[in-house]
């Protein structure tokens, strides 16, 4: 699966979706130090926001910019998972 960075601007909120806490949380001070700093799909900060890169299903251009953190919740959450073989 090819990798994509994810610019994710805050919204009026201060607001992204997160991928590695999969939740729309607020990018403040905490948030970048305890999270964004450790996080190995960290790449860069924008303006308002941060650069994140990880595989994604959806087939994104390489960057995607990502302006709805909930929208991008409910499309990380459609996770394409085997179905199990019966008999
Ligand atoms: S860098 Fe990691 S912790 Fe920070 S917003 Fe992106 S996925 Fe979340």
């Amino acid at each position: 699966m090819p990798r994509s960075r994810h610019h994710n601007q805050a919204n009026e909120d201060g607001q992204i979706y997160c991928c590695l806490r999969n939740r729309i949380v607020k990018l403040d001070e905490k948030q970048k130090q305890e999270y964004c700093g450790k996080c190995p799909m960290f790449r860069d900060w924008l303006e308002s926001g941060v650069v994140c890169e990880w595989e994604d299903a959806r087939g994104l251009p390489d960057p995607h910019i990502a302006i709805d953190p909930v929208q991008e919740f409910r499309d990380n959450q459609k996770r394409k998972v085997p179905l199990a073989r019966s008999g």
